[in-house]
């Protein structure tokens, strides 16, 4: 049998290669300007290829990525490798963004510390960056209220303590538990005790100041709300709002030993402070120092909050 020859040789395959891929193919020199570049790179960023030949790959990077490409380049620089695959934001011709992974490698004899030219291969990765940020998103989510879930609690309480050090200030949790709920889902049923755990999410989320605040399903019936750089009074009053939103939802409770006979929400309060001196791990002291004001709550009577200190380590 004998094979059949191609008719093209090794640099006609290649350009034919280089000319038909959906991937951007594209050589840069030792300054990043683009020297070549494939004709899918006019689809992809929606520029011409003439006009983009000699500019710098550089400028078409979102700004907020470009510390990316410069720490990939200094490896390079350093010697420690030839290539590298980096994915950032790329700014197209119509002022879209696209998410870009590109992978570049050394082209020719390789010298440390002299970036030669490079040749890139450049992926469109919008789509599986999208759904990326879907599962982030969705494993930091609780099913069935859509609060952040205990991993996003724990993180958020442990980065927004270690702000707090840093700066000397305050941080603040309320650890709020609904009252009776046994007794609702026994007059109720589970169902509907659901769809009272979800009324109660909705209306705790205005307890949440601003972004770094963040409202948590901590447990089945309990709810914890972070209230970064909040002190005592930021804490009483959100306190304060958390009951009495929860009872204005006049969700009824024939079965609860609190005289209103609606749903509410006994809630422990703990407030840290940033000392020199205080004590170290604060993230767990507060939550136990919640827990224990939250029990003295529920002694109370419950539908009420009951605060507490604790005094953390300065960092
Ligand atoms: P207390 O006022 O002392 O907190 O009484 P309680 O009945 O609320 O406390 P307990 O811890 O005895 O009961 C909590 C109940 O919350 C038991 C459990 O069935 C219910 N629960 C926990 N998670 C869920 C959930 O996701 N859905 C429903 N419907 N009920 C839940
Ligand atoms: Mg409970
Ligand atoms: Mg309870």
């Amino acid at each position: 049998m004998t094979i059949k020859r191609s008719a093209l040789n090794d640099h006609e395959h290649f350009r034919l290669l280089a000319e038909t891929s959906s991937d951007v193919i594209a050589r840069i020199d030792a300054d990043f300007c683009f020297t070549y570049l494939s004709p899918s790179a006019e689809n992809m960023f929606k520029r011409s290829i003439a006009d983009t030949i000699g500019q710098s790959a550089l400028a078409f990077i979102h700004p907020d990525d470009t510390p990316i490409v410069t720490a990939a380049t200094a490896r390079i620089l350093r010697g420690e490798t030839d290539s590298s695959t980096v994915t950032t934001r790329v700014i197209r011709g119509d002022g879209t963004l696209l998410w870009v992974e590109t992978a570049s490698r050394q082209i020719g004899a390789y010298e440390p510390g002299k970036p030669g030219d490079r040749v890139l291969v450049m992926r469109d990765v919008t789509e599986r960056k999208a759904l990326e940020e879907r599962l982030t998103e969705l494993a930091m989510k609780d099913g069935l209220t859509g609060l952040a879930n205990r991993r996003a609690f724990d993180e958020a309480l442990a980065r927004e303590w270690s702000r707090a050090a840093s700066e000397g200030s305050h941080l603040s949790l309320l650890l709020l538990d609904l009252d009776h709920f046994k007794l609702f889902n026994d007059s109720y049923g589970h169902q509907v005790g659901d769809d009272c755990l979800r009324a109660v999410a909705s209306a705790l989320r205005p307890v949440a100041r601003n972004p770094d605040d963040l409202v948590a399903r901590y447990g089945g019936e309990e709810i914890a709300i972070i209230l970064a750089r909040g002190d005592s009074n930021d804490a009483a009053t959100a306190a304060a709002k958390a009951c009495e939103f929860v009872e204005a939802l006049a969700i009824p409770h024939k079965a609860s030993s609190v005289p209103a006979g609606v749903v509410t929400v006994s809630i422990g309060v703990a407030t840290a402070v940033a000392r020199n001196g205080g004590r170290e791990d604060v993230p767990s002291a507060l939550l136990a120092a919640a827990d224990r004001a939250l029990y003295q709550a529920k002694g109370a009577g419950r539908n009420c909050y009951e605060a507490t200190l604790v005094i953390g380590a300065r960092a």
